[in-house]
Protein backbone atom coordinates (compact mmCIF):
# COMPACT_ATOMS: atom_id res chain seq x y z
CA UNK A 1 0.00 0.00 0.00
CA UNK A 2 1.29 3.43 -0.97
CA UNK A 3 0.86 5.54 1.91
CA UNK A 4 -1.08 9.03 1.27
CA UNK A 5 1.44 11.88 -0.06
CA UNK A 6 1.85 14.34 3.70
CA UNK A 7 0.86 17.70 2.76
CA UNK A 8 3.38 19.30 5.76
CA UNK A 9 6.54 16.58 5.42
CA UNK A 10 8.55 16.80 8.02
CA UNK A 11 11.73 18.45 6.75
CA UNK A 12 14.53 16.04 6.24
CA UNK A 13 16.83 17.59 8.85
CA UNK A 14 14.31 17.41 11.55
CA UNK A 15 14.04 13.47 10.64
CA UNK A 16 17.92 13.37 11.26
CA UNK A 17 17.64 15.43 13.95
CA UNK A 18 14.91 13.29 15.77
CA UNK A 19 16.94 10.32 14.48
CA UNK A 20 20.25 11.59 16.49
CA UNK A 21 18.66 12.64 19.43
CA UNK A 22 19.05 16.19 18.34
CA UNK A 23 15.93 17.65 18.77
CA UNK A 24 14.44 19.76 21.94
CA UNK A 25 12.12 17.15 23.83
CA UNK A 26 9.10 19.56 22.35
CA UNK A 27 10.04 19.45 19.28
CA UNK A 28 10.19 15.73 18.84
CA UNK A 29 7.02 15.14 20.69
CA UNK A 30 5.28 17.32 18.30
CA UNK A 31 7.43 14.92 14.97
CA UNK A 32 6.49 11.58 17.12
CA UNK A 33 3.06 12.83 16.91
CA UNK A 34 3.09 13.66 12.82
CA UNK A 35 4.55 10.06 12.40
CA UNK A 36 1.72 8.28 14.34
CA UNK A 37 -0.90 9.94 11.77
CA UNK A 38 1.48 10.09 8.80
CA UNK A 39 2.74 6.93 6.46
CA UNK A 40 4.12 9.29 4.13
CA UNK A 41 6.48 10.60 6.64
CA UNK A 42 7.09 7.31 8.74
CA UNK A 43 8.29 6.07 5.44
CA UNK A 44 10.96 8.40 5.16
CA UNK A 45 11.81 8.18 8.70
CA UNK A 46 12.29 4.41 7.90
CA UNK A 47 14.21 5.25 5.06
CA UNK A 48 16.64 7.21 7.35
CA UNK A 49 16.90 4.78 10.37
CA UNK A 50 17.30 1.69 8.02
CA UNK A 51 20.49 3.23 5.87
CA UNK A 52 22.75 3.76 8.86
CA UNK A 53 24.72 0.39 10.86
CA UNK A 54 26.10 0.99 14.00
CA UNK A 55 24.17 3.95 15.19
CA UNK A 56 26.16 5.37 18.10
CA UNK A 57 25.06 7.95 20.05
CA UNK A 58 28.33 9.32 21.42
CA UNK A 59 27.01 12.44 24.20
CA UNK A 60 28.56 15.66 24.29
CA UNK A 61 31.45 14.64 23.03
CA UNK A 62 30.58 16.21 19.25
CA UNK A 63 30.28 13.02 17.47
CA UNK A 64 26.72 11.42 17.07
CA UNK A 65 26.57 9.15 14.34
CA UNK A 66 28.46 7.07 12.28
CA UNK A 67 27.64 6.98 8.30
CA UNK A 68 27.71 5.11 5.53
CA UNK A 69 28.28 6.45 1.85
CA UNK A 70 24.86 5.30 0.80
CA UNK A 71 22.75 7.16 3.37
CA UNK A 72 25.31 10.11 2.59
CA UNK A 73 24.17 9.91 -0.60
CA UNK A 74 20.41 9.45 -0.30
CA UNK A 75 20.00 12.30 2.47
CA UNK A 76 21.31 14.69 -0.27
CA UNK A 77 19.05 13.47 -3.18
CA UNK A 78 16.51 14.08 -0.54
CA UNK A 79 17.70 17.33 -0.25
CA UNK A 80 19.55 17.32 3.37
CA UNK A 81 22.12 20.27 2.94
CA UNK A 82 25.26 18.27 3.57
CA UNK A 83 28.45 19.69 4.70
CA UNK A 84 31.35 18.00 4.35
CA UNK A 85 34.69 17.75 4.94
CA UNK A 86 37.66 15.19 4.40
CA UNK A 87 41.00 14.49 6.88
CA UNK A 88 44.17 12.61 6.25
CA UNK A 89 45.95 10.67 8.68
CA UNK A 90 47.30 13.67 11.37
CA UNK A 91 45.70 16.35 9.42
CA UNK A 92 43.56 18.85 10.80
CA UNK A 93 40.68 20.92 9.09
CA UNK A 94 39.19 23.93 10.30
CA UNK A 95 35.00 23.24 10.27
CA UNK A 96 32.34 25.57 10.89
CA UNK A 97 28.70 25.72 10.76
CA UNK A 98 26.00 27.43 7.80
CA UNK A 99 23.06 28.65 8.80
CA UNK A 100 21.63 26.44 6.55
CA UNK A 101 23.49 23.54 7.28
CA UNK A 102 21.46 20.49 8.27
CA UNK A 103 24.01 17.49 8.34
CA UNK A 104 27.89 17.53 9.23
CA UNK A 105 29.44 14.61 7.30
CA UNK A 106 33.51 14.37 8.04
CA UNK A 107 35.71 11.97 6.34
CA UNK A 108 38.48 10.09 8.18
CA UNK A 109 40.97 8.99 5.37
CA UNK A 110 42.66 6.01 6.58
CA UNK A 111 44.59 2.85 5.45
CA UNK A 112 41.98 -0.05 6.81
CA UNK A 113 43.22 -3.02 5.08
CA UNK A 114 44.28 -4.70 7.74
CA UNK A 115 41.61 -3.13 10.52
CA UNK A 116 39.05 -5.85 11.23
CA UNK A 117 37.55 -4.11 14.15
CA UNK A 118 38.04 0.01 14.96
CA UNK A 119 36.73 2.06 17.65
CA UNK A 120 36.36 5.92 17.29
CA UNK A 121 37.61 8.21 20.65
CA UNK A 122 37.06 12.04 20.55
CA UNK A 123 39.13 13.58 22.74
CA UNK A 124 39.11 17.11 24.43
CA UNK A 125 41.92 19.93 24.17
CA UNK A 126 43.55 18.18 27.04
CA UNK A 127 43.91 15.01 26.08
CA UNK A 128 40.96 13.68 27.91
CA UNK A 129 38.42 11.29 26.49
CA UNK A 130 35.34 12.85 25.73
CA UNK A 131 33.72 9.61 23.91
CA UNK A 132 34.49 6.35 22.74
CA UNK A 133 32.75 4.18 19.99
CA UNK A 134 33.28 0.88 19.87
CA UNK A 135 33.50 -1.26 16.71
CA UNK A 136 32.31 2.08 14.32
CA UNK A 137 31.51 0.71 10.72
CA UNK A 138 34.07 1.64 7.99
CA UNK A 139 34.38 1.41 3.94
CA UNK A 140 37.96 -1.06 4.31
CA UNK A 141 38.37 -0.70 0.49
CA UNK A 142 37.77 2.74 0.61
CA UNK A 143 39.55 3.56 3.32
CA UNK A 144 36.93 5.58 4.79
CA UNK A 145 35.39 6.37 8.51
CA UNK A 146 31.77 8.72 8.13
CA UNK A 147 31.22 10.13 10.96
CA UNK A 148 28.12 12.51 11.32
CA UNK A 149 27.17 15.34 13.22
CA UNK A 150 23.69 17.33 13.87
CA UNK A 151 24.08 20.99 12.80
CA UNK A 152 21.63 21.80 14.98
CA UNK A 153 24.27 20.71 17.98
CA UNK A 154 26.93 21.73 16.12
CA UNK A 155 25.59 25.44 16.34
CA UNK A 156 25.07 25.36 20.02
CA UNK A 157 29.33 25.10 20.45
CA UNK A 158 31.36 27.58 21.04
CA UNK A 159 35.18 27.70 19.24
CA UNK A 160 36.70 24.75 20.55
CA UNK A 161 39.02 22.02 19.25
CA UNK A 162 39.23 18.12 19.72
CA UNK A 163 40.78 15.14 18.24
CA UNK A 164 39.21 12.24 16.79
CA UNK A 165 41.12 9.09 17.08
CA UNK A 166 40.89 5.70 15.32
CA UNK A 167 42.16 2.58 16.84
CA UNK A 168 42.38 -0.72 15.64
CA UNK A 169 41.16 -3.65 18.35
CA UNK A 170 42.26 -6.58 16.37
CA UNK A 171 45.91 -7.40 18.10
CA UNK A 172 46.49 -7.92 21.52
CA UNK A 173 47.39 -4.54 22.00
CA UNK A 174 45.46 -1.62 20.32
CA UNK A 175 46.91 0.07 17.61
CA UNK A 176 46.67 3.77 16.24
CA UNK A 177 45.09 4.21 13.42
CA UNK A 178 44.65 7.67 12.80
CA UNK A 179 44.65 10.90 14.70
CA UNK A 180 42.53 14.03 12.96
CA UNK A 181 42.53 17.40 14.23
CA UNK A 182 39.26 19.37 14.03
CA UNK A 183 39.19 23.30 15.01
CA UNK A 184 35.25 24.22 15.07
CA UNK A 185 34.63 27.73 14.76
CA UNK A 186 30.70 29.30 15.31
CA UNK A 187 29.57 30.60 11.85
CA UNK A 188 31.40 33.75 11.59
CA UNK A 189 27.95 35.64 9.84
ZN1 LIG B 1 3.84 13.90 7.01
Amino acid sequence: MKPKLCREPIPSGALVDYWTDALEESASAKLEEHLFTCGSCTDRMARVASMARGVGRLGRGGVRIMLTKSLVERLRTDAVRVRSYTIDTGGSVSCTVAPEDELCVTTLRADLREVGRLDLEVLGEGGQVLSLAEDVPFDRERGEVLVGDSCAFLRTLPALGYVLRLTAMDAAAPRLVGEYRMLHRPWPG
